[in-house]
């Protein structure tokens, strides 16, 4: 698990042209978080090395802020205890469940946030995030690894203190913070950036985890599967065109090597037990 819990250097990710380096592991310091950016594909050839160090906040290793508690309504009238509500419901699976009886196959459940603009629109829809899942599936199934949404949720995300477009792509931790948790992966689509970075995610080493992806990008199968990859300790390649951990993610980066399923599922049983279904 070297591979995984070392190398915390931000790596970028352009899915369109020959532009280049998107990849900027020489800025990074040792102390800097495991949050890997990836670039939007029209990326400007030149960017040669853009800093990627503004983004990853040094308080991410600083005391994680606990979720905003909801403020106790007044508890001055219990309900009755008559009908005692059935709690017995277990997480609802939204689209396909994953499960399966096979012992080698991996099962990891999702949280899937989607953000709503002051229309109120969202900007992934369950139907979309379900399509979308379903893609990564298609993916990863080489490795004997799928996904299923445990939960899906529309936010105003204003209401959290967050910033839907723009904004959201520099204040990630607090994204993570708001919005994950310890039982599954979390994807959060914001609204749109309109910058050279189309996502960002944490690798497994310093939480809090989870992809926060531009809007425009969050129904890309190969896009959001990539962002999985770094979830379950993947690195960026750069001379691996059509593998989907290519730095440039075109429609067509779909391989997946036996060594990266290896990575990816030994990622899993060390890191993501409990995000994991059986
Ligand atoms: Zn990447």
């Amino acid at each position: 698990m070297k591979a995984v819990s070392k190398s915390f250097f931000p790596l970028f990710l352009i899915t369109a042209l020959a532009a280049l380096s998107g990849c900027n592991g020489q800025g990074a310091s040792p102390q800097a978080t495991g949050e890997v950016g990836d670039q939007r594909q029209d990326a400007p050839p030149s960017v040669q090395t853009p800093t990627p160090s503004t983004d990853n906040q040094a308080t991410t290793t600083g005391v994680p802020t606990p979720d905003p508690v909801p403020s106790p309504v007044a508890v001055i009238d219990p309900p009755p205890t008559i009908d005692p509500t059935p709690t017995v419901s277990p997480t609802p699976t939204l689209g396909a469940s994953c499960v399966s009886s096979d012992p080698n196959h991996q099962c990891i459940g999702l949280k899937m946030v989607s953000y709503e603009n002051t229309a109120g629109e969202t900007v992934l829809s369950l139907d979309q995030a379900k399509t979308v899942i379903q893609g990564v599936n298609d993916l990863w199934k080489v490795c004997d690894i799928a996904f299923q949404i445990d939960e899906y949720v529309s936010v105003d995300p204003t209401q959290s203190g967050l910033l839907y477009g723009t904004g959201a792509s520099s204040d990630t931790t607090k994204i993570r913070q708001t919005y994950s948790n310890n039982t599954t992966f979390l994807v959060v689509a914001t609204g749109p950036w309109n910058l050279n970075y189309i996502a960002w995610t944490q690798l497994p080493g310093a939480g809090p985890y989870g992809v926060v992806v531009d809007a425009d990008y969050s129904d890309k199968p190969v896009t959001v599967g990539h962002e999985i990859g770094h979830y379950m300790g993947l690195d960026d390649l750069r001379s691996s065109l059509g593998n989907i951990m290519y730095y440039i993610v075109y429609d067509t980066d779909t391989a997946i090597t036996t060594s990266q399923c290896s990575t990816s599922r030994s990622t899993n049983l060390n890191y993501w037990k409990a995000m994991m279904r059986q």
